[in-house]
């Protein structure tokens, strides 16, 4: 691409609203960088981390970053706890055990997904809801669903624990989502580390000029590489419309 003329900067901050001056057509394509978060009493210990703070870390690492051991997000010698039952967790598990952690617990907060395609709630053609076990759950981890956390726990600062209640999910009378009840006594898992992989929040695109077009997460959501590509198509297609 630099053989073709395109030139890369790094480092620099752009904003949809306050675009730099001098171009005359803008693709933005900035993802979603925002990850949901989790503000339950005690987010603040140490050892509680967004899933890429070990994730982005880690491939860093791997191209030979070095990270020193204040800042160093690692599962070495750990109890995990993967909060969300994604493909984000899944990342997390396999890295935790590429790290030689002690262990690791997945909770997802929905119930566990029927293991078949022949649910007759869920017909084709739309997405099937059915049980992945990926590679990093075949290398070992406790797998638990309907669990809700209710705290994390702590001693001088640093995370030992988290509070955890197994939930349901009642229908609501009033329409919409379904409601979450208690379905069990709360419990302690011990955790040194906590990783929150519960997706990422879509970003709300601004107003903008008829110059500047969006591809990507950041218009459809959290995605897919495949369709981030499917996107930047579409997209220089409508900066050559708007050329022409
Ligand atoms: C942990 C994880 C695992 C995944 N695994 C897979 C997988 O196995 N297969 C798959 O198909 N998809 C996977 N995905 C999804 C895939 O990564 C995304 O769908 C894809 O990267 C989206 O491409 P994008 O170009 O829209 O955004 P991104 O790849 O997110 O790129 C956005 C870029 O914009 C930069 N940026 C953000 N804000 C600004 C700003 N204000 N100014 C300047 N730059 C900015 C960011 O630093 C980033 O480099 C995974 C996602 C995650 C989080």
């Amino acid at each position: 691409m630099e053989q073709e003329g395109i030139r890369f900067r790094y480092g620099d901050e752009v904003a949809p609203e306050t675009l730099p001056k001098g171009f005359d057509a803008y693709v933005i394509a900035t993802g979603t960088p925002t990850a949901r978060d989790l503000p339950v009493p005690g987010r603040e210990l140490k050892g509680v981390h967004f899933a890429l703070e070990l994730l982005a870390q880690q491939n860093r690492v791997l191209y030979g970053a070095e990270v020193d051991a204040a800042h160093r997000v690692t599962c070495k010698g750990k109890d995990v706890l993967v909060i969300g039952g994604g493909d984000t967790g899944s990342d997390c598990i396999g890295t935790a055990h590429r790290q030689g952690c002690k262990s690791v617990m997945q909770i997802e907060i929905m119930p566990k997904p029927p293991m078949g395609p022949d649910d007759p709630a869920n017909p084709w053609p739309n997405w099937p809801r059915t049980l992945k076990t990926s590679s990093s759950h075949e290398e070992g981890c406790v797998r638990r669903w309907n669990i809700n956390t209710l705290r994390f726990l702590g001693e001088n600062g640093r995370l030992t624990g988290v509070e955890i209640q197994p939930i349901d999910w009642e229908p609501n009378p009033e329409g919409g989502r379904p409601k979450m009840v208690p379905a069990g006594d709360p419990e302690v898992v011990k955790a040194d580390i906590v990783l929150l992989a519960m997706g990422f929040l879509k970003p709300q695109l601004p107003e903008v000029g008829e110059n500047v077009f969006f591809a990507g997460d950041v218009q459809s959501g959290a995605s897919l590489v495949v369709r981030a590509m499917a996107s930047g198509h579409a997209a220089a297609g409508s900066v050559d419309a708007y050329f022409n």
